[in-house]
């Protein structure tokens, strides 16, 4: 039964996050070329829905290729991918609202993502370099494994504390793509939606990922 659980958690963790990363990556290419009737590029829509919500002060510019579209809160900035930024398409203004998204959780003092932003960046610095020394450490030492199984489960719990912050980011660029006309048909709302939904399947998976990832070490340590 913990053998069957071990090759099942050993197999998944690295698929999950893979099917979902390629699962958007399709999103992406389908709906990049699907035109909207605004015809705003997503920089403009973004800035629109700034200034209609009283963050006219918050600017939109291009991230870096690394870190991609987010919006960083210390900052109060929005950064969008040249894919996001520059073009028209249902994929851009699905992406550029829920960056907008983020900006009105910190505007309107959103709970969840004042937890989230204190504790983030943290983890998951700390947790790589912790998981390198361990496993360095566990070739001479293995019982020192066990550290990974507690620095997967603080992984998780981020993970999981991630979910209701972008969930909330999605169902408030939904909100706001329907009440300022940026959205004008059921074609762009269904396809704004499914660009959402794609984009919140790869934050579950590496949830998924983590909690595997933590029930394999800790069977590892302790079946010996
Ligand atoms: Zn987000």
């Amino acid at each position: 039964m913990n053998y069957a659980i071990l090759i099942l958690a050993l197999g998944l963790a690295p698929v999950l996050p893979l099917v979902a990363t390629f699962y958007f990556w399709f999103t992406r290419w389908k709906y990049r070329k699907q035109a909207v009737s605004s015809g705003l590029k997503g920089r403009e829509a973004a800035l629109r829905l700034l200034s209609e919500n009283g963050l006219a002060d918050i600017p939109v510019d291009s991230a870096n290729e690394l870190v991609g579209d987010h919006f960083d809160p210390k900052g109060r900035k929005i950064a969008l991918s040249p894919d996001v930024l520059d073009k028209s398409s249902a994929f851009a203004l699905a992406v550029a609202a829920h960056e907008v998204g983020h900006a009105l959780q910190q505007k309107d003092g959103y709970r969840w993502f004042g937890w989230w932003m204190a504790v983030a960046p943290y983890v998951h610095m700390l947790t790589f370099v912790f998981q390198i020394i361990v496993m360095s450490l566990a070739l001479v030492f293995p019982p020192i494994l066990f550290l990974l199984v507690i620095s997967y489960s603080l992984l998780f719990l981020m993970s999981i504390l991630t979910l209701p912050v972008e969930y909330d980011a999605s169902r408030r660029a939904m909100a706001e793509l329907n009440r300022s006309g940026l959205i004008q048909n059921d074609d762009e709302r269904s396809a704004v939606r499914n660009v959402l939904i794609a984009a919140g399947l790869t934050y579950i998976a590496k949830a998924i990922q983590d909690l595997l990832l933590a029930v394999y070490y800790a069977l590892k340590v302790f079946r010996r």
